[in-house]
């Protein structure tokens, strides 16, 4: 669609490697799995959504991830859909223990589909895996979804927003198929 996807995790990270003041705040509750503090992902947003090539729409990725955050998304920007990525917990431990990551150009990937190789398909890096994909973090993160996440499902529902795709067993072309049928697009 030729418009931004917007990750607040990925901008986070991006702060931490940089040493900003963001980063120094956001460190430590990333690696614990907890959520950053909620008025430090808005304000983030917000002045994202301003910049120019957000005019033409954009994918939030990982934000709202709390009702607080999503009623302050509601006074600065207009959302069309959202996407609700339905997995059982024993599919998001799998996905996520394997998924790998390429520090140079950010390709995120899977030990299954490296076929025992460490280095990035994309640009030959050697391969890291998140720390906060860690096992005793990924248990934290999905207590934390249930606790302060999951509620956006109904509060979106109540606005007649939500899209589910339902991922176990799909593969990644089935799962874009579905979001693009989700959205009205053609394939
Ligand atoms: P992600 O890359 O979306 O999995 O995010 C990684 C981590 O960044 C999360 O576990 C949180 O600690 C933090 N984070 C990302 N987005 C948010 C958000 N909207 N609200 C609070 N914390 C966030």
């Amino acid at each position: 669609m030729n418009i931004p996807q917007i990750s607040t995790g990925e901008i986070l990270r991006a702060a931490i490697r940089e040493g900003t003041p963001t980063g120094l705040k956001a460190k430590a509750c990333i690696e614990r799995g907890e959520l950053v503090p909620d008025e430090v992902v808005i304000d983030i947003v917000k002045e994202r959504l301003q910049a120019p090539d957000c005019a033409g729409g954009y994918i939030l990725d990982g934000f709202p991830r709390t009702v607080p955050q999503a009623e302050a998304l509601g006074s600065f920007a207009r959302i069309d859909a959202v996407l609700n990525f339905v997995l059982s917990d024993n599919a998001i431990i799998e996905r996520l223990s394997g998924r790998r990551v390429c520090p140079k150009c950010g390709l995120t990937t899977h030990v299954s589909l490296l076929n025992g190789s460490d280095l990035c398909p994309a640009c030959g890096e050697k391969l890291i895996q998140r720390k906060d994909d860690a096992p005793e973090t990924v248990e934290n993160r999905l207590r934390v979804y249930v606790e302060q996440t999951e509620p956006l499902i109904a509060y979106y529902r109540e606005r007649d927003l939500v899209k589910d795709i339902l991922c176990d067993d799909h593969t990644l072309e089935e799962n874009h198929a579905e979001v693009h049928k989700a959205l009205g697009m053609k394939d």
